[in-house]
């Protein structure tokens, strides 16, 4: 089996798009539709012919380039069955659990309602790399649009029990902004202190802080830190249960 590679290219005002790469089996797929230009521009660069689109959401920056990007190319839309009826040309309906193979590369779809009803993510288990869509982000999560705290908790929970070393596309360069709420509920984070300076000093020189990883997030991203003492301090929320301090995080970055 050939290493599956991945293209990242910068998509709209702070959208990332990706292209997902077998070489044995010639399969590629984009990760979401953000925008049809710097997407066939990837591809011609690339030497690479769309055989897939895989949605995480409906919203406009994930699937307005579907229809134009399946016309141009023939491809197949895979999307939460779900939200079937807000993704443009689905073809392929999936849900939690199920598996697909990109080429020769296992691929395994979750639901992680929060963001959206039908978000869903993608991992390759075999791989250790994950798209995220606008679940998790670096030291953030998604905004709840239409899912509970409970359920956006539950959802991230999915992503926490992949192994420490899976790298994690998300689908926006959030990370510096996210970094600055972080220190404002958790100053005293090591980890988390270290890593808002690397990602000034990549941010500073333009270049990108995605993909992370799930031991970089457990380490630095207060949605995911529940039981850190000085977050629940900071949040007045000592013997909260884990996703009362969720909530309030979420809720405290929504009005940052
Ligand atoms: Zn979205």
């Amino acid at each position: 089996m050939s290493e599956i590679e991945v293209h990242m290219f910068p998509c709209l005002t702070d959208n990332y798009g990706f292209l997902l790469h077998d070489p044995e089996a010639g399969a590629t797929a984009t990760i979401d539709t953000p925008e049809v230009r710097p997407i066939l521009s990837a591809l011609e660069r690339m030497g690479w012919t769309l055989t897939h689109i895989l949605n995480t959401h409906h919203h406009a920056d994930h699937a307005g380039g579907n229809l134009k990007l399946k016309a141009t190319t023939c491809c197949r839309i895979v999307g939460p069955r779900a939200d079937a009826e807000r993704i443009p040309g689905i073809d392929v309906e999936v849900g939690e659990g199920d598996e697909f193979r990109l080429g020769t590369h296992r691929v395994v779809v979750h639901e992680t309602p929060g963001h959206t009803r039908g978000h869903i993510v993608y991992h390759l288990p075999d791989d250790r790399i994950a798209f995220v869509g606008d679940t998790l982000f670096a030291m953030g999560c998604g905004r709840l649009f239409e899912g509970s705290p409970a359920q956006m908790w539950a959802s991230l929970q999915k992503i926490l029990a992949w192994p420490d070393d899976t790298r994690i596309y998300c689908a926006h360069e959030y990370t510096q902004a996210n970094a600055r709420f972080a220190l404002t509920v958790e100053p005293d984070n090591a980890a988390l202190r270290a890593r808002a300076g690397d990602v000034d000093r990549l941010r500073a020189e333009r270049r990108p802080t995605v993909p992370t990883t799930v031991a970089l997030e457990k380490a630095t991203n207060p949605f995911l830190r529940p039981s850190s003492p000085q977050l629940r301090q900071t949040l007045g929320l000592p013997d909260a249960d884990d996703i009362a301090v969720f909530a309030k995080t979420r809720a405290l970055k929504d009005a940052f």
